[in-house]
């Protein structure tokens, strides 16, 4: 009998970044020191550290993957050697319905566990070189957001006003609908049964070794490394349903 995992992962032809069905499939082959080590893992940055450069810069990207990214993932694997259960639980299903889960880890999970996927949509949805949007989901901004200049003054706009840690994030309905949104610390959209479209991180570890407190700058600098296609595969499979995190 194919579980539900399967039939989200079988329904999907595109990009597996976007729909691998739990984040626990990075291949041990690729594993560094730094990995942690559980049923949860790390996944490699999908470029090289100082791909993103000048926009965000090499040692910036180690911290933020190999020790903020890396910490998420060790705390739950700490949670999970108490709580298996939530190895086998979808992160969709565990962030939708953390008042489910037990009091002791529910706070640990929404932090963890949202960070996690945070990250892990973050890594993917960059890319060096950038782009512009095509096809369906350059339609949606138009339609929704009043096309790239304005999705771009409002996002930056939305981030610079997140206040201490956050996200700013786009997300997508079912039946397509773009909206700009903000989410504090390591909290997503997913918690509330919505889909990540891309979302940018402006906690301070994100800039601040090249931009310090000038978080608009980051912001606007960010664009230049946004990757596209992934995007473009992430619209598609929200709207198909198959959108793991
Ligand atoms: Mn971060």
């Amino acid at each position: 009998m194919l579980s539900r995992r399967n039939l989200m992962f079988a329904a999907s032809g595109i990009a597996a970044t976007a729909l691998a069905p739990r984040l626990t499939l990075a291949a041990a082959a690729t594993a560094t020191t730094s990995t942690p080590v559980g049923p949860f893992t790390l996944e490699p940055l999908p470029y090289p550290a100082n791909a993103l450069e000048p926009f965000i810069d090499a040692r910036t990207m180690e911290l933020h993957h190999d020790r903020h990214h890396a910490t998420y993932v060790s705390n739950l694997n700490t949670i999970a050697k108490d709580y298996p259960q939530i190895v086998d639980m979808l992160p969709v299903d565990a962030l939708e319905r953390l008042a489910e889960l037990p009091d002791p880890i529910r706070t640990g999970v929404r932090n963890n566990l949202g960070g996690h996927a945070n990250h892990a949509m973050f890594w993917t949805i960059m890319k060096a070189g950038g782009g512009s949007p095509s096809g369906g989901v350059a339609a949606a901004i138009d339609r929704d957001l009043g096309g790239m200049e304005r999705l771009m003054s409002d996002f930056n706009t939305a981030g610079g006003r997140v206040f201490g840690s956050g996200w700013v994030f786009v997300t997508v309905a079912r039946d397509g609908k773009l909206t700009i949104e903000t989410r504090p610390n390591q909290d997503t959209p997913l918690m509330d049964g919505k889909r990540v479209l891309f979302g940018n991180d402006v906690w301070e570890h994100a800039y601040y070794l090249n931009y310090q407190n000038r978080r608009a700058d980051y912001l606007k600098a960010w664009w230049n490394v946004v990757n596209w296609t992934e995007i473009g595969n992430r619209y598609v499979a929200a709207r198909a349903g198959t959108l793991a995190f």
